[in-house]
């Protein structure tokens, strides 16, 4: 099996020097065990912070093994009852073509005809149950309200534009890093106001865009772009925090936003979250996904690189918003 393993911390922005291709061979099946080949994998931003050595709400990467990831894939030899060969499994078994581990590891996901498997990585799965959760259990979503969302057309972001309006928000703006993807944002995702963070300093062009101010904010990058909400956040306004990518490969501390007492003059709500703690919502997620999906209501976007040896370009160019909609490792 061919495995991508970090043999280094990086400093900053990851190098290719931090990681290795490793070759792993797996022994004959034992009792309980599947041999899964994997179709798609999944490179996060959050795994960057798990290639610090620093105490999280999930452990660091181990040196010299393999990183681990969201992957789907299908069984293809079973000395295990419950999950036979053909069976498409959702796991954490990532960074890798081909996975041998005991059954319980795995997680059966049925195969919709007509919808590519990598989907269980994106806008039916994690990142897509990100902004379901972000707006309804962190933000409390009312309908009518106005909403900014930071890093909007990248997998999260897609996702949210989309199901705030499902859910009956008034006026959602979005922001990102290329004219491409803005004015995808409002020509697919239903966005209705969108712009390039890169054209104007964010809070120069979120104020024009929102001229009633905003209700809730859901946050993907942080910074300037916390600090520019902040300024037009409306009284009893939410804000789900639940990314911060602008300072993910930065060295230096981040100067906190100089408008922080907005929280307390407008009262605000600053929520964060970490999905793992709102897996009781996966059923009502599915659910509402399902027949929004099922009804042609929800559009997305994947940028697909090849080869597993090629997980780690995926992921920095991730990094770098290289990425329209969900980045997917084809393996
Ligand atoms: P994306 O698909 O959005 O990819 C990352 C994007 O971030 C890039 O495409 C790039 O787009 C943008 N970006 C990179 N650097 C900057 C910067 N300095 N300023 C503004 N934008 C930047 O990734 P995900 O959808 O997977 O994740 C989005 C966010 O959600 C991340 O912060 C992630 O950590 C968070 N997250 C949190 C979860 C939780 O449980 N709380 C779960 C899943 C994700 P552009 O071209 O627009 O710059």
């Amino acid at each position: 099996s061919t495995q991508i393993q970090l043999v280094r911390r990086p400093k900053g922005w990851p190098e290719p020097e931090d990681f290795r291709i490793a070759e792993v061979a797996y022994g004959e099946l034992a009792p309980g065990q599947v041999r899964v080949a994997n179709s798609f994998l999944s490179v996060d931003p959050y795994m960057r912070g798990r290639m610090n050595d620093a105490k999280s709400y999930i452990p660091p990467f181990v040196l010299g093994e393999t990183m681990t990831g969201g992957a789907v894939g299908r069984v293809v030899e079973s000395a295990a009852e419950a999950l036979p060969v053909g069976s498409v499994v959702l796991h954490q078994y990532g960074w890798r073509d081909l996975v041998q581990e005991d059954a319980a590891g795995f997680t059966v996901v049925p195969e919709i005809p007509g919808v590519p498997l990598s989907l269980r990585l994106g806008i039916l799965g994690m990142t897509g149950m990100t902004g379901y959760v972000g707006l309804t259990a962190i933000a409390d979503l009312q309908p009518g309200d106005t909403v900014f969302v930071s890093g909007a057309a990248g997998a999260v972001g897609t996702a949210t534009g989309q199901i705030a309006k499902l859910l009956g928000a008034g006026r959602v703006i979005g922001s990102a890093g290329s004219p491409e993807k803005v004015r995808l944002l409002t020509e697919k995702y239903g966005y209705d106001a969108a712009f390039n963070y890169k054209d104007a300093p964010v809070r120069q062009q979120l104020k024009a865009l929102a001229p009633e101010g905003v209700d809730v904010f859901f946050d993907n990058v942080g910074g300037d772009h916390l600090e520019a909400a902040l300024d037009v956040m409306n009284r009893d306004g939410r804000i789900a925090a639940c990314g911060a990518i602008s300072l993910y490969n930065s060295t230096e501390r981040a100067p906190g936003p100089d408008n922080l007492a907005k929280v307390i003059q407008q009262s605000l709500t600053i929520k964060g979250f970490t999905l793992g703690g709102y897996t009781h919502l996966r059923e009502e997620f599915g659910t509402r996904m399902a027949e929004w999906f099922g009804q042609g209501k929800i559009a997305y976007d994947e940028t697909i690189v090849d080869g597993v040896e090629h997980a780690v370009d995926a992921f920095l160019d991730m990094m770098r918003g290289k990425n329209t909609g969900k980045m997917i490792v084809r393996v």
